[in-house]
């Protein structure tokens, strides 16, 4: 590491160290939860327009089947995550705050729950417009947590070059270690998906990212690299937000993504290692997103660990099977930094939970403490990865000058990763600010 910090590369400037509260959930094996009597699947579980209901109210359904269509290029279809009854379709609740068109599906009690529905197809075989098309088909999202139809980001605009696959490691969310355990559990999975994804996008190289405590997985992952491919497995250091996409370009390519561009405009395109792994797991068996791993944990949980857990779990259903301590909890999907806290306990496990966190009332007083003034420390200006002036922001937002946030201080270059918030002395909530603010002037847009 200090090598590769001596030739700029191995990390990005400004970020924060959070304690990672990883160590319990990290050492444990992946398990299965069982499943609910009642799954609830909402229609927009991805960016891009939401799914085409394929069924309708007391239709039988196999698992692995669709259920919903794609509606269009940016839209993926969605598959029965069990064998059963289409008990209802209506407005349920999402983790996106808002009520959300969802089927909803009653599990039939005993069924094996195998996986019935499956397209035959060889991978080896499909050329990279067919395996865009068959991941586009089993419904792929990003796993990371953004949820973006992957087949999109395999697309690559003729009038852009991109040579090098960015495999995203580094699981940089405290608390959240699905991505280390899937990375450890399914390696040869995961070099199977990069060799697909490196067909789809037409790219000689690539490269797996791995923050530097995660050591056994670079290991592990070196030595299941197939031989004779231009993989390679890196490094870098633990640091938030190192995973995300402009910091780990950075960090590993050496290259800077400008304001406003993403990273296939320096010529990489970067990817989830669950997503990875999860195509080079389904594509070969021809079968839809019907499950993912998210990591269950927090303070008072008392099995944390990564479950496989079927899509359309309700929350409520999770924290039943894992059990947990408190009398006042906030629940969070995703990790703390940027996971949304849920209060409706229907809210179902979808294709982005990386993560269900649990916190009790000694970490949501934590979080609620006293606002102060801002004493002009700079802090937040040192640990804005994208080198902002969130304090200058956050006075704006004061003010309700949104307008004048984005066209003289670069809102929209805030990616919303915390950072500010987190080390800010007066607990001014500034990431909150600057979401209200964005939230505004996309409304005032449209
Ligand atoms: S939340 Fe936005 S302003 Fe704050 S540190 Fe992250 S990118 Fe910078
Ligand atoms: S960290 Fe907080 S107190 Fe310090 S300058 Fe930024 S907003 Fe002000």
């Amino acid at each position: 590491m200090r090598f590769l910090k001596w030739f700029g590369k191995g990390s990005f400037s400004h970020g924060v160290h959070p304690p990672t509260n990883k160590e319990v959930t990290a050492q444990k094996k992946i398990r299965r939860l069982p499943f609910p009597d009642t799954l609830v699947i909402p229609l927009n579980q991805h960016i891009g327009k939401p799914s085409k209901l394929l069924v309708h109210k007391g239709q039988e359904v196999v698992r692995g089947e669709p259920i919903a269509a794609a509606d269009g290029f940016v839209s993926v279809p969605i598959h029965a995550p069990a064998t059963g009854r289409i008990k209802d379709i209506r407005l349920m609740p999402t983790s996106r705050g808002e009520q959300s068109m969802s089927i909803v599906l009653e599990v039939y009690e005993g069924d094996t729950q195998a996986v019935l529905w499956n397209r035959d197809i060889d991978p080896d075989q499909l050329d990279g417009e067919q395996i865009r098309q068959a991941i586009q088909d089993m419904g792929m999202v990003g796993l990371g947590g953004a949820a973006f139809p992957s087949h999109v980001k395999m697309t690559i605009p003729p009038d852009k070059t991109v040579e090098t696959l960015v495999v995203n490691g580094c699981e940089c969310e405290p608390y959240l270690s699905c991505d280390h355990r899937t990375m450890i559990e399914n390696p040869d999975a995961l070099m199977r998906g990069i060799g697909y994804l490196m067909r789809a996008t037409g790219v000689n190289n690539a490269v797996v990212g791995i923050e530097d405590n995660k050591m056994d997985a670079v290991e592990l992952l070196r030595q299941h690299i197939p031989a004779g491919s231009n993989i390679t497995v890196e490094a870098v250091e633990t640091k938030y937000p190192q995973g995300s996409e402009k910091m780990l370009v950075k960090s590993l390519l050496g290259r800077e993504v400008p304001a406003g561009k993403i990273p296939l405009d320096v010529g990489a395109v970067v990817n989830n290692v669950g997503t990875v792994t999860a195509v080079g797991q389904l594509l070969a068996r021809g079968e839809g997103m019907t499950e993912r791993v998210v990591t269950v944990t927090g303070p008072g949980v008392e099995k944390p660990g990564n479950y496989i857990i079927p899509l359309g779990t309700p929350i409520g259903f999770v924290l039943k099977q894992v059990g947990y301590s408190g009398e006042r909890n906030d629940f969070v999907l995703g990790g703390p930094m940027m996971g949304p806290s849920v209060s409706d306990l229907n809210t179902p496990i979808t294709k982005g939970s990386s993560g269900l966190l649990i916190l009790n009332e000694a970490e949501i007083q934590k979080e609620t403490r006293r606002i102060w003034p801002c004493i002009k420390c700079g802090h937040c200006v040192n640990a804005c990865p994208m080198h902002l002036n969130p304090a200058q922001l956050g006075q704006l937002a004061g003010k309700r000058e949104y307008a004048m946030m984005a066209e003289n201080f670069h809102l929209n270059d805030c990616f919303e990763c915390g950072c500010c918030s987190y080390v800010c002395p007066s607990n001014i909530p500034l990431v909150q600010h600057f979401r209200i603010a964005k939230a505004f002037n996309r409304e005032q847009a449209a």
